[in-house]
């Protein structure tokens, strides 16, 4: 299980980054649930291959 510390950091990192939702509120960041809340996280996983990739690129600065 991905913590959502580790999705947050990825999706801050991440130029694939789109939220699935449009959030009107400046309070309420999508960004601030990381990669649940991207189009391309599909049952618990990116579906286009880039979480492993930018999380070692984050745990190796
Ligand atoms: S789910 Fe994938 S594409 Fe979306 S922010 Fe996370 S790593 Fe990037």
């Amino acid at each position: 299980m991905i913590s959502i510390q580790d999705k947050i950091i990825v999706a801050e990192n991440c130029e694939e980054y789109k939220p699935k939702v449009y959030i009107f509120s400046a309070n309420i960041t999508a960004l601030s649930q990381g990669c649940n809340t991207c189009i391309n996280y599909v049952n618990d996983k990116c579906s286009r291959k880039l979480f492993e990739e930018i999380e070692k690129k984050i745990k190796t600065n």
